[in-house]
């Protein structure tokens, strides 16, 4: 029986494990990868304390990190569900096999949704990204096209408008979903174009995105774009699909936690991305992370 079972191997993960393990308790992480979301960034220069790297580095060195310590990882194996009976946790695996535990800490992260156009895996971090405060700089005095006229997509627009040449935003529908006052301040700016009925057919370039085609939902016709770079922001989904109903989760099913990372579950803890923590970056991740580790090891204490 593991005092604390880490579930995913991401920056909240990582940090979970090496706080949990410095306490000198039994630690496990079992994660389907360890690396996360961070093995598919080519620059990382938000990390402070660290200008510039790249993400398969950062994860060595996380896992580097974690194997200074004595925490049991356990690869390639996905769990399928948590539950709690009496004093102990059970943690089933999609393969049947189970893990007992004390307290869990739940890091399994969330997936961009894609919207599965040709060029998209193709150009990932080739002039395609997710995030305007991880990559933003990177499109500088550039055009620069964001897919999603939600939240996220305006409040990418208007991040971008200050960095970028031009800022056109393709929405599928014929309105924007952002919240009103998002929109207000778009409609200020002079370098922002919004493009409402877009059907995203492709993404094209030569080693790096140059253009963008779009179906005009409404006329049928199809039309180009000369960009520089694309976001896409068509939505952040957790990858909490598995957990059981006792694990209380907000309308984006991302997991409901307290200020010590503590679930509606009792002795299960939740950290990063998967969690209602509002924004998602790695140096967020880690410190919640830390967090949900040391939560779950003051729940231990009290429990003698
Ligand atoms: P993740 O990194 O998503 O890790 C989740 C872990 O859980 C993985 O190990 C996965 O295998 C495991 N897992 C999932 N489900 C299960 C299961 N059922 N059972 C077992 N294991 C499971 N942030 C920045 O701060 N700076 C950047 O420059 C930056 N650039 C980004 C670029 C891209 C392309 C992307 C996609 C994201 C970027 N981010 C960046 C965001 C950052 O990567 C995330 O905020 C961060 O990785 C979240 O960490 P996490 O540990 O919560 O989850």
């Amino acid at each position: 029986t593991f005092d604390v079972l880490v579930v995913g191997g991401g920056p909240a993960g990582a940090a979970a494990a090496v706080y949990a393990a410095r306490k000198g308790i039994e630690v496990g992480l079992v994660a389907d990868e360890f690396g996360g979301q961070v093995l598919d960034t080519l620059g990382i220069e938000n990390f402070i304390g660290t200008e510039y790297i790249e993400g398969p580095q950062l994860m060595a060195n996380m896992r580097r990190h974690v194997e200074s310590y004595k925490v049991d990882i356990i690869e390639h194996q996905r769990v399928a569900n948590v539950e709690r009976e009496d004093s102990a946790l059970t943690l089933t695996m999609e393969d049947g096999q189970s893990l007992t535990a004390k307290t869990a800490v739940l890091a399994t992260g969330a997936r961009w949704r894609a919207i599965n156009v040709p060029g998209e895996q193709e150009f990932k971090n080739k002039g395609i990204s997710y995030c305007t405060h991880c990559d933003g700089p990177l499109y500088k005095d550039k055009v620069v096209a964001i897919i999603g006229g939600g939240n996220s997509g305006i409040e990418a627009a208007l991040d971008m408008a200050g960095l970028a040449k031009e800022v056109i935003v393709l929405e599928f529908l014929d309105t924007l979903k952002a919240d009103q006052v998002l929109q207000d301040r778009l409609n200020e700016l002079d370098n922002v174009r919004v493009v409402l009925n877009a059907d995203t057919q492709a993404i094209l370039g030569d080693g790096q995105v140059e253009q963008l085609v779009y179906k005009d939902r409404e006329s049928g016709e199809e039309h180009t774009l000369d960009i520089g770079g694309l976001f896409i922001l068509v939505g952040l989904v957790p990858n909490n699909e598995w957990l059981p109903e006792t694990i209380e989760r907000n309308g984006r099913g991302e997991i409901i936690v307290d200020e010590r990372g503590a679930t509606s579950l009792e002795g299960v803890y939740a950290a990063g991305d998967c969690t209602d923590q509002v924004f998602k970056q790695i140096i967020i991740s880690s410190g919640s992370g830390a967090t949900a580790a040391l939560g779950a090891y003051d729940y231990l204490l009290r429990q003698g």
